[in-house]
């Protein structure tokens, strides 16, 4: 997968795409996969990098959702339980199967969850993962060492997925281009064309790299956006009343030592009604999430310190030892995409979170909500009515059988770091043998090897040191510091395969440095 190669494609087409997607996060991606997998001419622009909203910044769970079952939305459950279900199916090497514990301080807390779990193991039908069950005291500490004990009844534990969500989208990307897509990072979409009918036939767009803009025919557009669906809408209508309230929810970053096993905590309710998790992810553990009702959607939104002083909060309640602001290694935060509620006050909890797909007069398909788990379900959903508004040929969704790109069964993802790259590892491996320097190791602690930064360069259209440390690699995410400290590094090996100068790589360490503060805790 090459940039280069790609703009090629763009500017060789003369005939109108079939499909044109705005954004490349989850939405848009799966809709690429889908749309490229049906033999549709498809072409997907994203404006950054791939998954640098939303999609790379979730709580890295492929899950039915069971607070949406405490809410009683069992369409929404059975839906992403099943979509839960073909992703583990269909992406062996970048999902897998992790326990959950619910720690019971109540007495009534464990009747409760294990009848509520019971449900959930039940609506999974074939496609379930594991069975849940109810634990003494001493079973949940034996799965959690470091639960606080004070009180404790005992507990619940269940199954859920678990990924990495930057490389799914990467790999959608290349499963999307396996099956003749086209897509671009780093090309903004300006605009909307109309005929003379005021029907949509296409976008204006800028290569952000090179500053030149192109006019691109299309028979539909897709709006897969996010958060940012609204600016999209008002592309096409400018007066058009706006849809989305962005939600912010932070995650915070902290060693493994905070959940040494591999299970892990779920509380369906924290004291101000959240759910709260501790998740080990790429050894270590993810905390959060929140969920905070924003003005404006923005690529790079950061943490509220009262947001990073609930999640230290709440987790102290049930581990231990109390994580402090020096434990913190990265902290990270997204938007979600919520419909706006009608009313005033409503909290975001409290809105819907099923996709909606909409169509406007002028044919602009504009697809909203849903999580990642659904991602596909809602790209089905998206193309269905795509095919309809472009009067193209009828043809059948074939994504639910459909590996993702380097599908690979046998790899260990709780320890082999590398197993999210699937069979593309084993060329990552060829690599290193032809060329023994790529084996260098660059950072022990994120890990990072030469081998990967050349690899994501040549195959994964990383363009700048951000894409690789934050989202070929997890470095930005996993530890803030020490991707700092690499940063260097990392930048004079890109600009030695990208070609580029001594001025790029001081560009790029100052640009990545001002990402990253971002990512730390201040001194
Ligand atoms: C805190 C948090 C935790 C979550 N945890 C989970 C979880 O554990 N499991 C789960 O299933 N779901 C989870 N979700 C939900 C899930 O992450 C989102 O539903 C999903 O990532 C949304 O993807 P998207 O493609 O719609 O949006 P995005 O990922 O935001 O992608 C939209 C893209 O459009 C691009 N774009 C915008 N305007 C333009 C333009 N003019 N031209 C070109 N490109 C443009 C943007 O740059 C962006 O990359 C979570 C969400 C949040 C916020």
């Amino acid at each position: 997968m090459k940039r280069e190669k790609m703009l090629k494609r763009l500017k060789k087409q003369t005939e109108p795409w079939d499909i044109v997607v705005i954004g490349g996060g989850a939405t848009g991606l799966g809709t690429a996969v889908d749309a490229a997998s049906r033999g549709y001419k498809t072409l997907l622009l994203e404006q950054h990098d791939f998954a640098k909203g939303t999609s790379s910044r979730s709580t890295k769970l492929v899950h039915g959702g069971v607070r949406y079952l405490q809410q009683g939305d069992i369409s929404l459950v059975l839906e992403a339980l099943k979509e839960r279900g073909l992703m583990i199916q269909n992406a062996p090497h970048l999902v897998k199967n992790q326990a959950f514990v619910i720690p019971n301080y109540e007495w009534w807390d464990g009747p409760f969850y294990q009848v509520g779990l019971k449900v959930y193991d039940l609506m999974s039908g074939k496609l379930g993962i594991g069975s849940s069950k109810k634990l003494t005291k001493d079973e949940t500490i034996e799965r959690i060492p470091t639960i606080d004990q004070k009180g404790l009844k005992g507990g619940v534990v269940y199954y859920d997925g678990q990924f990495d969500d930057a490389r799914m989208a990467l790999s959608l990307a290349r499963t999307a281009k396996h099956y003749n897509g086209t897509l671009l990072n780093y090309f903004e979409v300006t605009g909307i064309e109309k005929d003379a009918d005021e029907i949509i036939c296409g976008v204006k767009g800028k290569d952000l790299e090179s500053g030149k803009h192109y006019s691109i025919k299309a028979k539909t557009v897709i709006n897969a956006t996010g958060v940012f669906a609204d600016r999209v809408k008002k592309m096409d209508e400018p007066d058009v009343k706006e849809m989305i309230q962005p939600s912010q929810g932070i995650h915070l970053v902290v060693s493994k030592d905070f959940l040494p096993d591999r299970h892990a905590i779920m509380v369906p309710q924290t004291k101000d009604g959240r759910v709260m998790f501790a998740v080990p992810w790429h050894d270590k553990v993810v905390l959060g999430t929140t969920d905070t009702m924003i003005e404006k959607p923005m690529l790079e939104p950061e943490a509220k310190e009262a947001e990073i002083d609930f999640i230290l909060e709440t987790a102290g309640q049930y581990l231990v030892k109390q994580p402090t602001r020096d434990d913190i290694l990265s902290v990270f935060s997204g938007l979600r995409p919520l419909a706006k509620p009608e009313g005033d006050g409503k909290s975001t909890k409290e809105i819907s979170r099923h996709h909606k797909v909409m169509i406007s007069q002028s044919g602009l398909i504009t697809i909203i909500g849903g999580k990642w788990t659904t991602y596909r379900k809602m790209a089905e959903d998206t193309v269905d009515n795509a095919m309809l508004i472009g009067d193209l040929p009828e043809r059948k969704c074939i994504t639910k059988n459909l590996p993702v790109y380097g599908y690979d069964k046998n790899l260990d993802l709780t320890t082999d770091p590398l197993a999210v790259y699937g069979t593309d590892k084993y060329q990552l491996l060829d690599l290193e043998e032809e060329q023994p320097e790529l084996a260098e190791i660059i950072s022990e602690t994120l890990p990072l090897r030469r081998s990967q930064i050349v690899w994501a360069v040549k195959h994964e259209m990383a363009r700048t040191v951000e894409d690789m440390l934050a989202r070929r690699v997890r470095g930005l995410f996993l530890d803030a510091k020490e991707s700092l400290k690499v940063a260097p590094r990392v930048a004079e090996i890109m600009a030695k395969e990208l070609g580029e100068d001594g001025d790029w790589v001081e560009d790029q360490i100052e640009l990545f440095n001002e990402i990253a503060t971002n990512y730390r805790i201040k001194d």
